[in-house]
């Protein structure tokens, strides 16, 4: 299924058609975009669709798709996943994942703005394949992981590198967690209807041209160690996201740095699942 936020409302996309999850549940189900992560609803919205006659509702409108899963209770990321990313920045590979918060409230949609604060020089885009948890969980095994997520997405693990690294400490939470630094969609994927769940393409563009690709087949810890990890930790609430860590090509590393200015567009694409477009404004 494509699961999608479409002005605010939970859906599922039938074709190229909007089905509105309330008002084909008779309100079994809410609006309320994150029923869609919940595991235990999805054979309800498998069944809406299979019943639903796309000729009768709505096309897609792209610029009505908002987060996919706009309030989580809590959001994951990994500092080295890949080790291209890893090499690039002169560290060394991992052996045990390396893990921050972002701030739920940096979550954005997949054709939102991203807002570089006034005279921050040093905000960089970090292209990133999302999983969405679909179950309260705790413990998780790494072979059952998979079981335990509701859907993947593309994301955008924006971040303030001068905030990030500013002496005497890093910060990365607070430098990654700015209001919109956390674009997410443009549809959620429940894992089954991916070719291929383990080896998912992620390419990220700036003003069009590529700087990022790869495909989680090259994480460092794949998204089963991910759930496995932090679950033995804290308890995952339906909804929680991961951003799953990025590929080389981020815009500290190059040969001039490539950093985010008012006017440019970064683009995240996962082939299969969507692509965001994501414009760059300085208010
Ligand atoms: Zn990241």
């Amino acid at each position: 299924m494509r699961l999608a936020n479409v002005d605010g409302r939970a859906s599922v996309i039938v074709e190229d058609r909007v089905l509105d999850v309330e008002t084909a549940s008779g309100g079994e189900l809410a609006s309320d975009p994150m029923v869609m992560c919940d595991l235990d609803r999805h054979d309800l919205l498998a069944g809406l669709a299979a019943a639903a006659v796309p000729a009768d509702l709505p096309v897609v409108d792209q610029r009505a798709l908002r987060a996919p899963v706009p309030t989580p209770s809590k959001v994951a990321g990994v500092a080295l996943n890949y080790r291209s990313h890893a090499e690039e920045s002169g560290l060394t590979i991992p052996e045990e994942p390396h893990f921050f918060a972002k701030h739920s409230s940096c979550i954005a949609g997949p054709r939102d703005d991203i807002v570089v604060p006034a005279g921050r020089e040093m905000v960089d885009y970090e292209a990133e394949i999302v999983v969405a948890l679909g179950r309260r969980c705790t413990a998780v095994d790494a072979d059952d992981a998979w079981d335990h997520v509701g859907g993947v997405m593309c994301g955008q693990d924006i971040s303030d590198r001068e905030e990030q690294f500013r002496p005497p400490v890093r910060q990365f939470t607070h430098a990654k967690s700015y209001d919109s630094f956390g674009p997410t969609g443009p549809v959620l994927v429940t894992p089954g209807d991916l070719a291929d769940r383990d080896d998912l393409e992620i390419v990220g563009r700036v003003d069009g041209r590529e700087v990022q690709r790869s495909s989680s087949s090259d994480l460092i810890f794949s998204v089963s160690e991910l759930v496995a990890w932090l679950s033995r930790f804290m308890t995952f609430e339906v909804g929680d996201l991961i951003f799953t860590g990025t590929p080389g090509g981020v815009g500290e590393s190059r040969d001039p740095p490539l950093f985010l200015r008012h006017g440019m567009t970064v683009e995240t694409e996962i082939p299969g699942i969507g692509t965001m477009h994501n414009r760059c404004v300085t208010p």
